[in-house]
């Protein structure tokens, strides 16, 4: 990048090192509404606010580092995929992406259904009242217990991700005197474009079992044979953070061939089939996500050309976003600390938090995005990684940004886009104390999961 794509010209670099930036934007106190939560608006003093509260008022009342969740935001995006897939579909939020009570309750009043997948999840959600048939539970090592409690509170699925775990269930189910219903979740060799740890449908890694070689087409003949099991449908999720439905159209053509396979052989239509989540959000502006009702309209058209020409009667289509929905809804808050510019480099703002609460930059390259918040500046953008507190050199929360040169310590920034597989994925890597998530809506912002204390750590140190 030479000098002229920014002629305001960062601070300390005279020429811009390797990075996944481009030029600075144009304004630095703008908010691109593609990654900030719904209500989030830079208000007449210059400081952001959520759902009608100033950022330092937050900071003030709940402390940094903290999660703050637009609960009008959240509520609209479940509303929005409930809406786009209509009756004749189920949306099924992936609880792993953020779960707590609070969650559990809106989606349960905005008519969604919720995926779990470990013992942890099913007890939240039905702590929280979600009705447990609207539960469909996940996992490629659920563990006996687990599956005896699932069977037990009467989750409306379980997807089987496996030949031994065809068995554990449907002998499980069987010493309980049910029947459980169950989806086998396959996995079609569609490689999703996204990075190779959060893409699951090419044949080596662990979930799912391969179509390819009759694996699949033998696990559903076990699973139809055995007496504690009602196979409602074929699973498949490709991937996360999609942004086309190409992989999606590979992965229905390739189901509803096993439907049609399964009707050939057994003479049943199985009735159900789930394409899964992953459909990708705005980290940055160059993020270009799709709407609901587009995937929704894709998705359905995809499905139903397929049994159309495989003459199959439609199956009921479920799909699950996690981040799709939680991810924008949500910004993290830093206070800054110590600046450190590197000459020729660039400049390293430390912010109170880092790896701890957002692991996805170390974990997966993940992209994001950082503003100054509680005020405008006109000073000159500088090139800033955004780093945290722990004892790692990759631990990087932004890893390429641009900030106002007259940043200082005290000022507040804020990361978007944190709502997805930041508080669900923390950790007190330090002991750092896992921040709060605080719910904002029209003016009033409750804690919806406390911040951890040096007693909570201190309560499962019992040597
Ligand atoms: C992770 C996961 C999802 C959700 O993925 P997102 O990228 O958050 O939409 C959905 N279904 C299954 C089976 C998953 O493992």
């Amino acid at each position: 990048m030479s000098r002229s794509a920014h002629p305001a010209g960062p601070r300390h670099a005279d020429v811009l090192p390797e990075g996944h930036y481009t030029a600075p934007p144009a304004d630095l106190n703008a908010l691109d509404p593609k990654v900030w939560a719904q209500t989030v608006t830079r208000t007449d003093t210059g400081e952001v606010s959520v759902g009608g509260i100033d950022v330092t008022t937050l900071a003030e009342e709940f402390g940094t580092p903290a999660y703050f969740v637009d609960e009008t935001d959240f509520r609209a995006r479940a509303r929005a995929w409930r809406t786009a897939f209509g009756h004749d579909a189920d949306v099924f939020y992936a609880g792993k992406a953020f779960l707590s009570r609070a969650i559990v309750r809106w989606l349960h009043e905005e008519g969604l259904n919720l995926d779990v997948c470990s013992g942890g999840e099913l007890s939240t959600a039905l702590s929280a009242g979600m009705p447990a048939d609207r539960i469909a539970f996940h996992g490629n090592n659920k563990s006996t217990g687990e599956i005896q409690r699932a069977i037990e509170a009467g989750v409306g699925r379980i997807v089987l991700d496996s030949f031994q775990e065809i068995v554990r269930v449907a002998h499980i189910a069987q010493s309980l005197g049910k029947r459980q219903r169950v989806q086998i979740r396959v996995t079609v060799g569609v490689e999703a474009h996204t990075h190779e740890f959060i893409a699951t449908a090419h044949e080596d890694q662990k979930f799912g079992i391969p179509l390819a070689g009759g694996q699949a087409a033998e696990a559903v003949r076990r699973a139809l044979q055995l007496e504690g099991l009602e196979l409602i449908g074929i699973h498949s999720h490709i991937g996360s953070q999609i942004f086309d439905t190409s992989g999606f159209e590979v992965a229905a053509h390739r189901v509803v061939g096993l439907l049609k396979d399964i009707r050939d052989e057994h003479g049943v239509e199985l009735p159900e089939i789930d394409l899964g989540g992953g459909l990708g959000i705005a980290y940055t502006s160059d993020d270009d996500p799709r709407e609901p009702h587009e995937i929704a309209k894709a998705l359905t058209e995809i499905v139903q050309r397929e049994c159309e020409s495989a003459k199959l009667r439609m199956p009921r289509i479920s799909v699950e976003p996690g981040r799709a929905i939680v991810g924008p809804t949500a910004f993290t808050l830093y206070e800054v600390g110590t600046i450190k510019p590197l000459d020729g480099l660039r400049t390293y703002v430390s912010v109170d938090g880092g790896m701890s609460d957002n692991i996805r930059t170390a974990l997966y390259d993940a992209e994001y995005s950082v503003a100054l918040v509680s005020r405008t500046s006109d000073a000159q953008p500088m090139l800033v990684r955004v780093v945290g507190k722990h004892c790692e050199s990759g631990d990087i929360v932004v890893k390429d940004a641009f900030l106002p040169s007259d940043l200082a310590p005290g000022d507040l920034i804020a990361v978007p886009a944190t709502g997805a597989y930041c508080r669900s994925m923390a950790s007190n890597y330090n002991h750092a104390l896992r921040p709060p998530v605080v719910a904002v809506r029209e003016g009033e912002a409750r804690v919806i999961v406390r911040r951890e204390t040096e007693e909570d750590l201190l309560r499962l140190d019992v040597g």
